[in-house]
């Protein structure tokens, strides 16, 4: 299966009017902090509150009427976009998450209809319990991102942001399983050859980032972290994600638990924008100085808000969180 920027216009056109077109809006304080042009592709605006609602939503109206119904392991967001596309349809929706999983997603899963499973420690054990439901009752199993419906419908955020703004020179985009970066890679570079494409990731269990150091896909630890939605390995038999990111992306940068905080708080008391930890990991990136060669305009993708709100108020409010067993120290906005 070869992807290419005709699969992402396809989806364009599948998922419109449902999941397409948020806003691309500057952020004064991050263009000064940079000097750069710095503009934010505002997907925690999407109706689930994550961009992921394009990849499931793509993937579970391709399928055929009168199947069992749709599962897949998630740590929150694409278990959402899920069970959003398939109550539009109808259908039964399973969604298998290990016990890490916030509570706030877990909520929102249900909220929508679909039945949450909690299996295991990791998003590999949730897999496996998906894989079963789909060998033993017929679901049909949707991956959170090696699929190829899903990776062209994540893409569809590359062709709004370089219509929007054909000048963007650096897109920066928070890295997991690879099929947001992926997507957006295949596109952005198909329709500008020259663009720098940045992947960000958490700096504990980067699966991608290892996978590409190593030159295959390895099994990396899931810890606790601000950036839940980013844990989690590309998986051993990853088909599709791995070799577009290797192949497409010309960075991919690690931030610490730290700087993802420093980022939700600027991008809530700056341009007041709630966000999940996942979301700000490009922010974080750029105030941490980790991108080398930034060159603007500059875009990045909130990617989601479905935080956790006890934990987010918690982080505004300068104080410390518990990450597992870790201690993150508060820190007062502005810092002194
Ligand atoms: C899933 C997710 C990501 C990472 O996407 P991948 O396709 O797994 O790389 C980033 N941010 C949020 C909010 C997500 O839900």
């Amino acid at each position: 299966m070869k992807l290419s920027l005709l699969d992402v216009q396809n989806a364009a056109k599948t998922i419109s009017g449902q999941a397409d077109n948020t806003p691309l809006v500057p952020s004064p304080f991050m263009s000064e902090q940079c000097g750069q042009d710095f503009l934010l592709k505002l997907e925690n605006m999407q109706p689930i509150g994550a961009f992921k609602l394009r990849g499931a939503l793509n993937a579970v109206l391709a399928l055929p009427d009168g199947i069992a119904g749709v599962t897949c392991c998630s740590s929150g967001n694409h278990g959402r976009g899920i069970a959003f596309a398939a109550k539009m349809r109808g259908m039964r929706a399973v969604v298998c998450m290990s016990s890490i999983a916030p509570q706030a997603k877990v909520d929102g899963i249900r909220a929508l209809g679909a039945e949450v499973r909690i299996i295991g420690d990791t998003q590999d054990e949730a897999n496996i319990e998906s894989l079963r439901l789909a060998r033993e009752e017929g679901l049909v199993e949707v991956s959170p991102f090696d699929d190829p419906a899903v990776i062209a419908g994540q893409g569809t955020i590359a062709l709004e942001i370089l219509a929007a703004r054909p000048d963007v020179e650096t897109l920066l985009v928070p890295l997991s399983g690879g099929g947001l970066a992926g997507g957006v890679a295949l596109a952005a570079k198909a329709i500008k050859p020259d663009i720098q494409l940045v992947g960000v990731t958490m700096d504990r269990g980067a699966g991608m980032h290892e996978a590409i150091r190593a030159g295959k896909p390895t099994d990396v630890p899931e810890f606790v972290s601000l950036a839940d939605a980013l844990g989690g390995g590309i998986g051993l038999d990853n088909k599709l994600t791995f070799p577009l990111c290797r192949d497409l992306l010309d960075e991919t940068v690690l931030v610490t638990e730290e700087e993802i905080r420093d980022a939700m708080q600027v991008l809530f008391f700056e341009d007041r924008i709630v966000a999940e930890g996942g979301a700000v990991v490009g922010l974080a990136a750029v105030l941490a100085g980790k991108v080398p060669d930034l060159r603007g305009p500059v875009a990045t993708i909130i990617s989601g808000r479905n935080a956790d709100m006890a934990r987010f108020t918690k982080i505004m409010a300068g104080e410390d969180v518990m990450l597992g067993d870790l201690v993150l120290p508060g820190r007062t906005y502005p810092p002194t």
